[in-house]
């Protein structure tokens, strides 16, 4: 992939992480003044998702913040946000029932959601360091002929520690959609939003969603222009 190609590429990735954050935004903003027609509140909901697919020992705790909702499988704990912790709002209720989502995917021991936990840990040095080590490999190469070969190796070795990274996301899309697909499978068994409050809540499920749709794009793009600066073996050479 050429420079020109990649950037194109960003241009069109950073675009769309603009439009999925401001729909994402907006959706959180509409539901939260929704209050659901069950009355129950987001905590009401994750105790009952939990019991209806025999979770236990998982407790709920405030997490100050914005979109500070996530449940770690580590602690047993599932933490709500600002938004959602105590609140009846129909996106309160949805993200909460998307994290207990989560809960049962680690209970039933869902193999994606396990490979994705034990990519999660290195994930973030991954993406950090991959690029780096492929640069390193592009300098060995510039010295001298006779390192080329060295370069090249670096490079794919740099190459190898991103696509860790790369695989994490690849599998964090399919985990979130079926965290949330158990979200609204249950809000509609158990009805803890009203039926034409339904749509709405899946559509912010969505939503948020998208958010790991762009982060995978976002991610092979990067890997793609990787292995295009590792160059082939020898391509260097004149
Ligand atoms: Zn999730």
């Amino acid at each position: 992939m050429g420079y020109f190609t990649y950037l194109i590429g960003a241009g069109i990735v950073f675009v769309w992480s603009m439009i999925v954050q401001a729909n994402l935004k907006y959706k959180m903003k509409e539901g939260a003044g929704m209050r659901a027609g069950s009355g129950k509140t987001a905590n009401e909901v994750v105790e009952e998702m939990l019991r209806a697919h025999e979770v236990y020992g998982i407790t709920i705790e405030h997490k100050p913040g914005e979109l500070t909702d996530c449940y770690s499988p580590k602690e047993g704990k599932i933490y709500l946000s600002d938004t959602t912790y105590g609140r009846d709002s129909v996106t309160a209720i949805a993200v909460a029932a998307h994290e207990a989502g989560h809960a049962v995917q680690d209970h039933e021991n869902m193999l994606l959601y396990e490979i994705r936990q034990l990519l999660a840990p290195v994930a973030g040095i991954s993406s950090r360091l991959g690029p780096y080590i492929v640069i390193a490999g592009v300098l060995v190469s510039s010295i001298a002929e006779s390192s080329n070969d060295l370069g090249y190796m670096i490079g794919t070795l740099g190459i190898v520690v991103y696509f860790v990274a790369f695989l994490f996301y690849l599998f964090m899309l399919p985990v979130e959609r079926n965290a949330s697909n158990r979200a609204f499978k249950d809000m509609k068994e158990y009805g803890w939003v009203s039926n034409d409050q339904l749509s709405f809540a899946r559509s912010a499920l969505r939503a948020a969603g998208d958010t790991y749709a762009v982060a995978l794009a976002s991610s092979a793009l990067t890997l793609l222009r990787l292995l295009a600066i590792r160059g082939s073996r020898g391509s260097r050479r004149r």
